[in-house]
């Protein structure tokens, strides 16, 4: 039965302490306030304002926010604080103040309308908001519609009427005076971090809406331990350029930084000037990016008006990423590495990574190898495990593997098998170096700009509009944003086939959806195909499109 280990040393992952604790306490051996002296300490500063907070002063912000949300505000354990906002060194401060105490964290992205934060609100069954002056308007009325009052709305910066903001909060926790602030947060007796959720990230998984997926504490402190070892030395400086919602984020902008004592400049929105501009006055050695962004280093003129030698390593994560940009890529930064980071939501990042002795382009189409602790078995269709150098399903168990998706058992025990195993619905293939190539994405999910969407939010939308009798959608490639949604869409009875009636779904598709989801392209057909038991077959409608379907 083959089933592939990682080839890198076992970690060993500590089961009674929460991620504050671990990160942050008194008596943690791993918490940088006791291996570096305090003017040692890095921490996360704001590319723009500069603005900083080191470590020290994230732990007392923390604990500060932390007992205004529970003395004054009632925050108890397992509530969940939704954290809807660009990116800002409040931030990560805000969600360690809230797991701090027990509380759960959920990230929403700041490009949600107002119905999409609604869900989110909702699903995450959130109590609290923080947010950011740009994001205010949706994120009020979308507490209003899941009932959360006026005053669990927080605001991450600035100053707006009667919000309270971060600031605020510290000062409300400071007047309770040092001895009577909240007290951290315990593993309950007979329970170990493996059980104890922390964040809940958006995903729709293999398959269906978007769901809740519920991280452990065990979860992130098993993907630092098992990134640590895979990264070099140098990589003292980290651009938090990636959005913090995102687990990519999560990890290696704001946790795995804290465990190496590495300075993350937090940049509040993706621009070209911004992040160019901050590489080169950092002097950033490594670039965790996803493929859009390389594809713009690549083909973006304004590149070459900086210099760029400080960049050792380039790293790409989240979806795939062509052999043409590798080959482009190695021309532009001649002498540097690269690497890949392969996993999902529901691996709390990394299931494969690039080991330190092969960042090469070479190696550039590959996603790595297991990360330590973890094992992997690839499946066939007839769910028998494929042998080294065959290609099948991808599935994935190792203490990074989350506890399941929040309420939707059913989504759960499809995705997690009763060995533990995750289904990640990405086909790959190993070599007998242990190098991981993911050959094709068999599930539904949607990348466009490197985050998922998912088809059936789409198609749920799709079958409001007063033509649509049937539809299905699912991904083609685009040139800027990796992929992009199209849709099939099968017509009501006497409404006509015509180039007005596509214009027309898109743009119900666009005053409904934020960007991201608008549909590239729709194309008329006479029948969705569909299995016996009703579930779209996407793969029948890519074929189809392989095989030169007829557009409208
Ligand atoms: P998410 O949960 O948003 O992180 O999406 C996870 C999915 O992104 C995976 O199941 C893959 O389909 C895709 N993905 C992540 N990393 C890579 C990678 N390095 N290469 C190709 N696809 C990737």
């Amino acid at each position: 039965m083959p089933i592939f280990r990682s080839k890198h040393p076992d970690i060993s992952v500590p089961e009674d302490v929460t991620i504050w604790e671990w990160l942050f306490g008194n008596n943690s051996p791993r918490s940088p306030l006791n291996r570096f002296r305090e003017e040692d300490l890095a921490g996360y500063v704001d590319g723009v304002t500069k603005e900083r907070v080191s470590w020290k002063d994230v732990k007392e912000a923390a604990t500060y926010i932390s007992t205004a949300l529970v003395k004054k505000y009632g925050l108890e354990p397992n509530q969940t604080v939704s954290l809807f906002s660009r990116n800002t060194i409040w931030y990560p401060v805000t969600l360690f103040a809230a797991i701090r105490v027990g509380g759960v964290v959920s990230g929403a992205s700041p490009a949600y309308n107002v119905e999409e934060m609604t869900y989110a609100l909702r699903t995450a069954k959130a109590k609290f908001v923080a947010t950011h002056p740009t994001s205010i308007k949706i994120a009020t009325q979308a507490a209003k519609n899941v009932g959360i009052p006026k005053e669990h709305i927080f605001l991450l910066e600035g100053q707006l009427g009667d919000y309270t903001n971060v600031k605020d909060l510290i000062e409300i926790g400071k007047s309770y005076g040092r001895d009577k602030q909240a007290l951290p947060f315990s593993i309950p007796a007979g329970k170990t971090n493996k059980d104890v959720c922390a964040l809940l990230s958006f995903s729709s998984g293999t398959a269906g809406l978007p769901k809740a997926v519920m991280i452990a504490h065990q979860n992130v402190i098993a993907q630092a331990l098992q990134m640590e070892p895979i990264t070099p030395p140098d990589h003292r400086n980290v651009l938090g350029v990636l959005p913090m919602f995102h687990i990519t984020g999560i990890v290696h902008s704001m946790h795995l930084p804290v465990v190496l004592n590495a300075e993350v400049i937090m940049l509040p929105s993706f621009s070209m000037e911004s992040m160019l501009a901050t590489i080169v006055e950092y002097q950033i050695k490594e670039l965790l990016f996803v493929p859009p962004i390389l594809i713009r280093l690549v083909r973006d003129p304004i590149v070459d008006k900086y210099d760029l030698s400080c960049v050792k390593r380039l790293s790409s994560g989240a979806a795939p990423i062509s052999e043409e940009i590798l080959q482009l890529l190695k021309q532009k930064f001649p002498g540097s590495g690269f690497k890949q980071g392969y996993g999902m939501t529901e691996s709390c990042s990394c299931i494969t990574a690039t080991p330190l002795d092969a960042y090469d382009y070479k190696h550039g189409h590959k996603v790595g190898t297991i990360v330590a602790s973890t094992e992997i078995k690839l499946l066939r269709d007839d769910g028998t495990e494929a042998p080294l150098g065959e290609a099948g399903e991808l599935l994935a168990r190792g203490p990074q593997i989350v506890m399941g998706y929040l309420d939707n058992e059913k989504a759960t025990r499809d995705t997690f098998d009763a060995d533990g195993f995750l289904h990640t619905g990405d086909q790959a293939v190993i070599d007998e170096a242990g190098f991981v190539t993911i050959t094709d994405r068999i599930k539904e999910m949607i990348k466009v700009k490197s985050i998922g969407i998912a088809p059936a939010e789409l198609e749920d939308l799709l079958l409001g509009h007063a033509m649509v009798e049937d539809c299905a959608v699912r991904a083609i490639p685009d040139d800027r944003a990796g992929e992009r949604p199209k849709a099939y869409v099968v017509l009501k009875g006497g409404c006509g086939a015509d180039s007005a009636a596509g214009l027309d779904i898109m743009g119900y598709v666009e005053r409904n959806k934020v960007r991201d989801k608008w549909i590239k392209e729709v194309e008329f057909v006479d029948e969705i195909p569909k299995s016996a038991s009703g579930k779209i077959l996407r793969r029948v409608l890519r074929d189809q499109a392989r095989k030169g379907a007829r557009g409208v």
